[in-house]
């Protein structure tokens, strides 16, 4: 009957003691401080944002932009000029860049 009784009595010195504390914490911090400390949390909130935006932003880019297939490139016979092989004319001789020179050469 005793025992119960004190334990309460010492839970409830301790959460004196820690609200005590707490509270002395509380005042010990001037306002100053504690408006320091929103605009940081307030800093941190934004630049994590800026973040999170940037950071989904840059992997819509990379799946939106089509892969480049490699493609050779191939000399006229006729004229030198370079063109992608899937332009060009092939000939009796070599590959062209037109009809008319693909008819100059294999005349
Ligand atoms: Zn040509």
């Amino acid at each position: 009957m005793a025992w119960p009784h004190r334990g309460a009595g010492l839970v409830y010195r301790r959460r004196t003691v820690a609200a005590g504390l707490c509270r002395f914490a509380v005042c010990a911090r001037s306002r100053a401080q504690e408006s320091c400390m929103k605009l940081l949390v307030v800093l941190l909130v934004i630049l994590f944002g800026v973040w999170l935006w940037r950071s989904r932003r840059l992997a819509e880019r990379q799946s939106e932009a089509p892969p480049k297939a490699l493609q050779n490139m191939v000399t006229c016979a006729v004229c030198g000029v370079h063109l992608p092989q899937s332009e060009a004319l092939t000939g009796a001789r070599g590959l062209y860049c037109s009809a008319a020179h693909r008819q100059q050469a294999e005349r």
